[in-house]
């Protein structure tokens, strides 16, 4: 939106009155329509929040005896003669700065700033935030972008929960030139190529495809005398830090969203989402599947053929004993209920135990004797009988 299309806008058709309207009906109109349209009443709604603005501004010119007097005036000029930027503004007999900025819808315009500044407080309220449903898409609410994110946690903490900071840098308005991208005393001016559109039309044929003006890329504006700051972009990487909740019983490779933790939204759209790639570092003991927390105990030959009650720890609670019966092979697994991770209904998931059989390494003269009485007595002779038949057949 140009400034010139700023001053062609009937603040009077936006409040529903009339040109000879008194202050108690612009009151009252504006009051109704701020109302219905107002952020708390519409949440999320762009089209409102547009139109609470676009209210909100008609009032603040129409409620001011002044300014109502002066935008009457520049209405009434033929539309030739409107300035199409802030530098003509002068030429009319009062100032845009007066006229739009103070007290109106853009923050900033105090008394105190030069002009140029205060044009250029015109330029960032009206360009940046100022949204209109004339406006192209560029300038319309948007939504922020999602942003993704990586955060690695020590196993205990993925498995209790946590809240840790996260560092996120988005794109802001550049602080020095408040997103105009122009040096301080001076303003952008609508671009000529688009007029301010942002858009340009490609003639393919029989077809117009419209694409992003590429002289301003897509802003509407140009700046000759470029901020030092941003260069001339407007934009500046902002760096903040947000307190991020992660769930208890997070797993490795999961990702968590935040919702409206994302970059700020523009022209008053919602937040993006934030998507934060979670990484376990492995514990050395305890391993994760799923809900279940797995767990691998070495047993000796005679635990495992004799049946054996054995203690194993559960994380960050006390060992339980486990029952392992008699005859219990290599690899089996035992589930010890509710010592697993935290699920989201906040029940818990299992411990999986498996148990390892270990061989003795080194054999004292006992041990030797029992084991070879136990091989004398014939057991498991015929072992791999059947595996040696089978594989012979087809
Ligand atoms: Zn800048
Ligand atoms: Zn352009």
């Amino acid at each position: 939106m140009s400034t010139k299309d700023y001053l062609e806008k009937d603040y009077y058709k936006v409040l529903g009155v009339s040109k000879t309207a008194s202050q108690d009906e612009i009151k009252k109109a504006y009051r109704k329509l701020a109302q219905q349209y107002h952020p708390d009443r519409n949440k999320g709604d762009a089209d409102a929040e547009d139109r609470f603005k676009e209210v909100s501004e008609a009032n603040s010119v129409l409620s001011d005896e002044q300014r109502r007097k002066e935008y009457d005036q520049v209405r009434s000029m033929p539309s030739g003669f409107r300035g199409a930027g802030g530098g003509q503004g002068g030429g009319f007999g009062f100032d845009l700065g007066d006229l739009f900025g103070q007290g109106g819808p853009t923050p900033g315009g105090a008394g105190t700033h030069g002009a140029g500044e205060r044009i250029g407080d015109l330029f960032g309220g009206l360009f940046n935030r100022g949204g209109t449903r004339t406006g192209t898409s560029a300038r319309r609410a948007r939504r922020g972008a999602d942003v993704e994110t990586e955060v690695t946690l020590p196993f205990g903490r993925a498995m209790n929960g946590v809240t840790v900071p996260l560092k996120l840098t988005s794109e802001a308005a550049c602080p020095t030139c408040h997103g105009t991208g122009a040096k301080a005393g001076t303003v952008p001016r609508v671009c000529p190529n688009c007029e301010g559109t942002g858009q340009e039309t490609r003639n393919l044929g029989n077809f117009g495809f419209s694409e992003p003006c590429h002289i301003c890329r897509g802003r509407g504006l140009v700046v000759d005398d470029p901020c030092p700051t941003c260069s001339g972009s407007g934009r500046a990487t902002g760096t903040r830090t947000i307190q991020a909740r992660i769930p208890a019983g997070v797993a490795d490779g999961q990702k968590i969203r935040l919702k409206g933790k994302g970059a700020p939204g523009e022209n008053g759209g919602p937040a993006g989402d934030l998507y934060v790639n979670i990484k376990v570092t492995p514990h050395k003991v305890f391993g994760r599947s799923g809900d279940n927390l797995t767990l691998t105990v070495p047993v000796t030959f005679p635990e495992a053929a004799l049946g054996a009650e054995i203690r194993v720890p559960t994380f960050q609670g006390q060992p339980v004993t486990l029952r392992v019966p008699e005859g219990t092979p290599n690899g089996r697994t035992f589930r010890v209920r509710g010592r697993g991770a935290a699920r989201r209904d906040g029940t818990k998931g299992d411990l999986l135990v498996t148990v390892d059989v270990q061989v003795p390494g080194k054999l004292d003269d006992q041990t030797r004797t029992a084991l070879e009485s136990l091989r004398s007595s014939g057991e498991g002779d015929d072992l791999r009988g059947g595996l040696l038949q089978q594989a012979g057949e087809e």
